[in-house]
């Protein structure tokens, strides 16, 4: 065991002991949130969430500020344990010091398996938030929309086109764990909902014509994450997990296209089908040929 495990452990314990009256629960309530940077709020160009970028360091701390409303708001809504996965790019951008809370653990880095924004998602989790995210490639009036990277032109799953936040959401769902919140830009905040129902979102900005948006102030939008979140973790029983009937079938469409993972089928040019009665084994065909 090492002493993240023991940490989590002790803060854990001391977490029961403080919400043992509420009872209905098996130990503490624990929350997933996963983070990305384009839905975060004043977020318009690739450069504000590029390292590179001149403003890199400003959205940095936005993502962490962002980050803690929902911290906030799900303790507030009885959570006592949270593990925040950073989302975007490399995995690289929350700093430890930053989301400095007891109660919460940090995943950074890039990992290899399937799960990749949801790494470290299991059954234990009542309910899963998404941060800093944004709308599927080719949505219209979205800011910085896209599917995972700029090669994917369109990814679905049994005939659901899905965006980050849909396929997401499954993963969850392969765990009973239901998305209750999301927060990014208007056309984010409307294709969840149509996807997975009636959860709690806030637009923290939306896209007014070209690469122009209209937006909250980065203390308005966090308040209103603080709040939507708390009312979301206290509506977690009536929202569902978001899941499928398997055999899995995807269909990935691509600019690019890279070579066939085993036993995908090119079904024309830039166009691939797989099929499996695994969840994970599909995104890791989509991951090898996105
Ligand atoms: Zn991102």
């Amino acid at each position: 065991m090492n002493r993240l495990a023991v940490t989590s452990i002790a803060l854990g314990l001391a977490a029961l002991i403080e919400c043992a009256p509420l009872g209905a629960q098996q130990g503490p309530l624990k929350v997933f949130i996963s983070v990305d940077m384009e839905g975060l709020a004043g977020v318009v160009a690739a450069t504000d969430v590029s390292p590179a970028g001149r403003d890199y360091a400003h959205f940095r701390t936005i993502m962490a500020a962002e980050t803690i409303a929902a911290v906030d708001g799900a303790f507030a809504a009885g959570a006592r344990e949270f593990v925040v996965r950073d989302s975007h790019g490399d995995k690289t951008n929350l700093l430890p010091g930053d989301v400095n809370l007891p109660g919460v653990l940090l995943i950074r880095g890039a990992s290899t398996g399937p799960k990749n924004m949801m790494e470290g998602i299991d059954a234990s989790f009542g309910a899963a938030i998404f941060i800093g995210y944004h709308a599927k490639a080719g949505t219209p009036n979205a800011i910085l929309e896209h599917t995972s990277n700029g090669n994917v032109i369109d990814f679905s799953i049994n005939g659901v086109s899905l965006p980050e936040g849909g396929y997401n959401a499954l993963v969850a769902g392969l765990y009973k764990v239901p998305v209750v919140f999301a927060a990014g830009d208007r056309a984010l905040t409307e294709q969840v909902r149509g996807l997975l129902g009636p959860i709690e979102t806030v637009a923290v900005k939306e896209e007014i014509g070209g690469d122009a948006s209209r937006g909250l102030s980065p203390k308005a939008a966090q308040e209103q994450i603080r709040a939507g979140v708390e009312r979301a973790v206290r509506r977690r029983a009536e929202l569902k997990p978001f899941t499928m009937t398997g055999p899995y079938t995807m269909v990935l469409k691509v600019r690019q296209e890279k070579s066939a993972y085993k036993g995908a089928e090119r079904t024309g040019p830039g166009e691939f089908k797989f099929t499996s009665p695994d969840l994970l084994e599909v995104l890791n065909a989509f991951n090898a040929m996105k």
